[in-house]
This record gives structure tokens, sequence and C-alpha cells, in this order.
């Protein structure tokens, strides 16, 4: 861990926490605070410094590559991209789709840093949870640790849970955007059994996004759920009314949002609030898990 750190020594951690009091219809009735993990690096964008901390601070030694997989503008392959390079650690990203010739910011800066980027169709990329497929990438790249899509594995919950501990104020529920479910589940487990977490999915996603979230945690574990209105037609899709949200937010804020993952987050608290949806004094933070990356166009 300690090389981990100091290959990458401008990490901002415990991350800020922030009164937040936006002039909604009904804010002024509870408590917001913004647990700004978009604030920890420029790079290792939030809830992805949390997920890959212990995978990649206790690499099995001898370890001569990475390889994970993610689509175009993906978070997590960007964050891990990085410490790769600042680990000196060969990289495979397995990509989904062909963007040869019309690379995205985020593949440009994949192969800045010397990232070994591979397109893969849509039923190659399919197969990445498949044993065998596994299997046959741990021959092609021998002594590789191979990270699952998004980081999400059993020691990214840890990661996540240490978010949920930093919180210094008392609270009473806390969100996040909901896409692998390992994020949700982290911070599930890291509750006290009198505070709910609240999952806003970004794709569509009814039950299934659940079982993503419950295959990591007991099923005892009931204190969380999560709210399926505001996908606003599935991952990476946007509606009007949510690109105009987030402009207008991004010109009156303290901080930025995204369309994708944060957006949403904001857009739901924003409507839940309007709904009278929490109760009169309640304590909510509100978890921005960065990704701004992810919008750019250039
Ligand atoms: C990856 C990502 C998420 C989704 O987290 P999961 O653990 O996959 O649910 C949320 N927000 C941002 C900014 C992300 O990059």
């Amino acid at each position: 861990m300690t090389h981990l750190y100091s290959a990458i020594p401008s990490l901002r951690l415990p991350s800020p926490l922030i009164p937040f009091t936006p002039p909604w219809e009904g804010a002024t009735r509870v408590e917001i605070m913004v647990k700004r993990d978009d604030a920890i690096h420029p790079i290792i964008s939030g809830n992805k410094w949390r997920k890959l901390k212990y995978a990649l601070g206790n690499l099995p030694t001898g370890t001569q590559s990475i390889v994970s997989f993610g689509g175009g503008h993906s978070n997590h392959l960007h964050a891990l991209g990085y410490v790769c390079c600042q680990l000196n650690i060969p990289f495979y990203s397995i990509v989904r789709g062909n963007y040869l010739g019309n690379e995205t910011p985020m593949l440009k800066d994949l192969a800045l840093w010397g990232s070994h980027i591979l397109y893969v169709d849509k039923k190659t990329y399919q197969q990445r949870h498949s044993k065998d497929y596994l299997a046959q990438l741990t021959r092609r790249y021998p002594k590789s640790v191979v990270i699952p899509e998004g980081g999400s594995q059993a020691d990214a919950l840890k990661g996540v849970g240490e978010m949920v501990k930093e919180v210094s104020e008392p609270f009473d529920r806390i969100m996040a955007p909901v896409a692998s479910g390992a994020t949700l589940a982290g911070i599930a487990l890291a509750l006290k059994s009198n505070q709910q977490a609240l999952g806003i999915a970004v794709l569509k996603g009814e039950e299934y996004l659940e079982s993503l979230v419950s295959q990591f945690i007991p099923p005892s574990l009931t204190h969380w759920q999560i709210d399926h209105r505001f996908h606003c037609g599935g991952y990476a899709k946007k509606t009007a009314e949510l690109t105009t949200f987030c402009e207008a937010f991004n010109h009156q804020m303290p901080f930025c949002i995204e369309p994708v993952y944060s957006g949403k987050v904001f857009f739901a608290l924003k409507q839940l609030l309007a709904a009278n949806a929490f109760c009169e004094g309640e304590r909510i933070v509100i978890v921005h898990t960065g990704g701004l990356q992810g919008a750019r166009t250039a």
C-alpha cells in the first residue's frame, strides 16, 4: 500500500464534506451535505479510487500486468490506466466497441499513459465474467491480475466503506448512483442500523440492479433501496430536462456534475425534495462519485 500512495502523492483524503443549500423547493426542510469524492484526485475519479485501492495496494508479488474492461468513456479504465502508468505496470484495457480513428478523450489519455488498448466486439465483451474467457486472458497475459469491469469486486467494498466512515457528521440517509452496485453495497455494509442508503439507478435495471447489490452483501442487511425513476432512458442516456438541469447546476453551484452519474443523483434529489419524500429535519449525505472526465468532448 505504501508503494501505491508514494506513486500517487496528491490524493485528497479524507475527501471534503460540505454543506449544500440549493435554492430548491423543500430543501430547507432537511439538512444536506455533499461528500466530495470527486475532489480526491483530478484523474482518479471519486469512487474509482475507493474501489481500486485494495486491489492495487495488495498486488501479488511478481505481478507483470493488469487487465480490465470498460466502455469508450469508462471512468474505471481512465483511473486504472493512470495508476498503472504511475506504478509502471503494463495495462491491457479491453474496450467494448471499435474507436480506431475516432478515439474518445478517455482513450487518448490511455494511449498517452502507454496503456495497451484492445477493442473487442459486443459478443466478446459479454464474456467478461466467464471463467473460460478469464482463463484465456491469464494464459495470454501471464502473471497478470484481471480486475472486473468498474473495479467491482469484493475488496472494493472495503474501500467504499472507508468513505462512509470518513463522514464526520451524523446523518440519516446517504445517496449515491448505482451502476454495477458495488458502491451501494459497500455503503450499505458500512452503515449503522439506524441509517439508510438510497441508490439512484443510472440505467434501466429494476431487479437486476438489486441482484447486483445483493450478491455482495448478506440478505439480513435491508437498510438500502434503489430508486429507478431517474435513469432518463438508460445508461449514458439523457433527456433535455436533465441536460438543462446539469447546465444550470454547473453555473450556480460551487462544484460541477455530469449527466451520466452525479447529474442523475442531484436531479433525483431535487425532485424528491419537491415531492416531500424525506422526513422533516432529515440529515442527508449525497456522495459525489466524480466522473467528470467521462463528459469531456475534447
Ligand atoms: C463507476 C461510477 C459509478 C458507479 O458505481 P458502481 O459501483 O458501479 O455502482 C458511479 N459514479 C461514477 C462517477 C462512476 O464513475
